[in-house]
């Protein structure tokens, strides 16, 4: 018998062995804010009626590759301009991972700043490449200068910019983004995850940029678990990039659920503008906690700096007290002593609340 623990140090990447796997905590039962998941189930006649729409899907058969009118559907309700290209992904975290895919290779950078989205990391690791991350400026705005610097020394194949940005939940400001799009050699590719909640975006300047690339995902949104991402831009790019994808990455019941979610639009609307008027109450509830930095947020969650060696304690106690948020203090760096929120329901972050002042 061989001895498996040899035979990984032999055959496992170095690299992914020092990765550690994307860790979800398990939240039975618990009030769960931790995800930036979208609080509200649908109403129940909505739900009959998605029901009778999957009666007919079958699941004997792929699902359409390349699925034309549901790919029409989605460019109209992201305000896609006319003619825009757009790839599906099984999530925004494929379509990262399409794209490393096409551009990986010996020497190929990946860059985006500190603290980000952790999946660019992971990406980069997993597909061979290398990673190179450019601190944010101490209130979480882009340091430009500094990611001048590091895209002319490093010349990333691509940058990611989350915008709004995770899990700082800012904007960061336009005309620094478009000075990275214009120094950029490569890709640059602004991740929208959150749009619905920031009410800005980059793709009415898309056909400005040859080398920038728009990516959106339902998740954010109310549809977390259908998987679906989308990523705009040049047809040329996108037909490069297609060729990473695996055939049915789009499943059926994706396919007609999305098809039917995005047929009932003022149902996930009416979600979302109810979530930011949440937003705006929880930040002013949690500032007033005068020992708290609470930073502002265009998405669906908080990002709060608690006093210095707390975050871990109040995390545990929160989660203690049946409320799961996320520590963002062991990330270090500029996360130390953060914790995330994700906007819930009123009862939820009420919940929330009262935990934290029985804790304080
Ligand atoms: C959540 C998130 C994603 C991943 O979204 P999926 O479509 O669910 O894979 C991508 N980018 C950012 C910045 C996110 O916060």
């Amino acid at each position: 018998m061989t001895n498996i623990t040899d035979k990984i140090a032999q055959l496992i990447r170095p690299q992914i062995r020092a990765l550690k796997a994307y860790h979800v905590p398990d939240a039975t039962n618990m009030v769960k804010l931790d995800a930036m998941e979208n609080p509200y189930p649908w109403p129940q006649p909505l739900i009959d009626a998605w029901l009778e729409r999957l009666r007919d899907t079958k699941l004997n058969r792929y699902p359409d590759p390349a699925p034309q009118a549901l790919k029409e559907r989605l460019c109209n309700s992201m305000d896609a301009l006319p003619n825009s290209a757009i790839l599906l992904g099984n999530g925004s975290d494929e379509l990262i991972q399409m794209i490393a895919l096409a551009v990986a290779g010996p020497g190929r950078v990946i860059l985006a700043p500190e603290p980000s989205f952790t999946m660019y990391r992971m990406i980069a690791i997993a597909t061979g490449m290398e990673y190179v991350a450019v601190a944010l400026a101490p209130d979480f705005s882009l340091d430009l200068p500094a990611m001048l610097a590091a895209i002319t020394q490093h010349q990333p194949a691509v940058v990611f910019l989350a915008y709004p940005n995770n899990p700082t939940g800012n904007l960061f400001e336009r005309e620094a983004v478009r000075a990275i799009i214009k120094a950029s050699p490569g890709l640059v590719v602004v991740d929208e995850a959150y749009h619905v909640f920031a009410g800005q975006s980059f793709m009415a300047e898309l056909h400005e940029h040859a080398n920038l690339l728009i990516l959106r995902t339902l998740s954010k949104m109310g549809l977390a678990g259908l998987r679906l991402g989308m990523l705009f831009g040049n047809t040329l790019w996108l037909d490069e990039i297609d060729k990473a994808r695996l055939p049915y990455n789009i499943n059926v019941l994706t396919q007609v659920s999305v098809d039917f979610a995005l047929s009932h639009p003022d149902v996930l609307n009416a979600q979302a503008h109810q979530i930011r008027a949440d937003r705006e109450h929880l930040v002013a509830q949690l500032s007033r906690y005068t020992e708290f930095t609470v930073y502002p947020s265009a998405a669906n969650f908080i990002l709060f700096r608690v006093p210095h060696g707390r975050a871990t304690d109040i995390f545990d106690r929160l989660k203690l007290a049946g409320v799961l948020i996320k520590n963002m203090h062991n990330a270090g760096g500029l996360l130390q002593d953060c914790l995330r929120v994700t906007v819930g329901t009123p009862d939820e972050n009420n919940a929330f609340l009262n935990a934290l002042k029985k804790i304080l």
